[in-house]
């Protein structure tokens, strides 16, 4: 599929400009995630936390680390995935995002996968797996690839709490290694 990198810049401009719910009287700077495009590999978070607001980039504090010591372990590097997250604003004390500052920010996110076209799709954590599914249960369902496109596994400020999730983690990363190119 064609993908006009002006769409991209378009919707970050959207982004980092939006208005539409109660983060952005907060924020530092919003974080509309950024990576390769178009994007063979995906992966959505839950939203940005204190040092993602400082800088405008996705998963640069402790849990970003985390990720990028289980992609490495996959087989996978930073630059071959786009990072983004369900939200793009940081709710306040890194709490939950709240119902309706999903359903006003989901669109960015819809708009993001439609233009960068990912093979696959990684959701981490039970926020964006309710967020794009409308699922949850992350005990049931990580490790699964749900509508051929879905890989869902945990987030990974959960594995930062638990190391003893790592494993799993990193084996499900090594599965968007093998599913990242198209079926031919
Ligand atoms: S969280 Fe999303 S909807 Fe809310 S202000 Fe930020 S970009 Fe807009």
């Amino acid at each position: 599929m064609f993908m006009n990198p002006t769409d991209l810049a378009h919707l970050d401009g959207q982004i980092c400009t939006c208005r539409l719910c109660p983060l952005s009287l907060e924020r530092k700077l919003a974080v509309p995630g950024c990576g390769p495009a178009p994007a063979e590999i995906m992966l959505v978070g839950e939203a940005p936390g204190r040092e993602e607001d400082l800088t405008g980039k996705p998963f640069v504090g402790r849990a970003g680390r985390l990720l990028d010591a289980a992609l490495e372990q996959a087989g996978l590097e930073r630059s071959d995935v786009f990072i983004t997250s369900v939200i793009k604003c940081r709710p306040p004390q890194n709490r939950k995002p709240k119902k309706n500052e999903i359903d006003q920010c989901r669109h960015y996110l819809l708009s993001q996968i439609e233009i960068l076209h990912p093979n696959i799709i990684c959701l981490m954590g039970n926020t964006a797996t309710q967020a794009v599914l409308g699922i949850e249960g992350i005990a049931k369902l990580r490790g699964r690839v749900l509508q051929g496109r879905y890989l869902i596994t945990f987030h990974p400020a959960a594995v930062l709490r638990n190391r003893n999730l790592m494993n799993d983690f990193v084996s499900d990363l090594k599965m968007l290694n093998a599913r990242s190119h198209p079926l031919v």
